[in-house]
């Protein structure tokens, strides 16, 4: 049996501006500078293309506040990647 796998999450910085009680991040510490460098991020989504995911949440942290997140948005839309975040 064939499987696809047709989505992934990925997680681009550790930052977030709120201190939610429920946080999943809260262990990581919200550290600032603590993002993904986008040489890797690039070498993920091109993965995860090759994969034939075309479905990429990008979380957190809160991902929006993510430095590099025009970029690494930029390059999904390349590789036909469609994104949306989620924290
Ligand atoms: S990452 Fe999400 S859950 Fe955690 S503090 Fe920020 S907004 Fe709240």
């Amino acid at each position: 049996m064939k499987t696809a796998i047709k989505g992934g999450w990925l997680t681009i910085n550790r930052a977030c501006n709120l201190r939610c009680s429920w946080c999943y991040a809260l262990a990581e510490g919200f550290n600032p500078v603590d993002n993904m460098e986008i040489g890797l991020a690039k070498k993920l989504l091109s993965l995860f293309s090759d994969l034939g995911m075309k479905k990429i949440i990008l979380i957190g942290g809160e991902p929006t506040i993510c430095p590099n997140l025009i970029e690494i948005i930029s390059f999904a839309r390349e590789k036909k990647n469609t994104t949306r975040t989620c924290n």
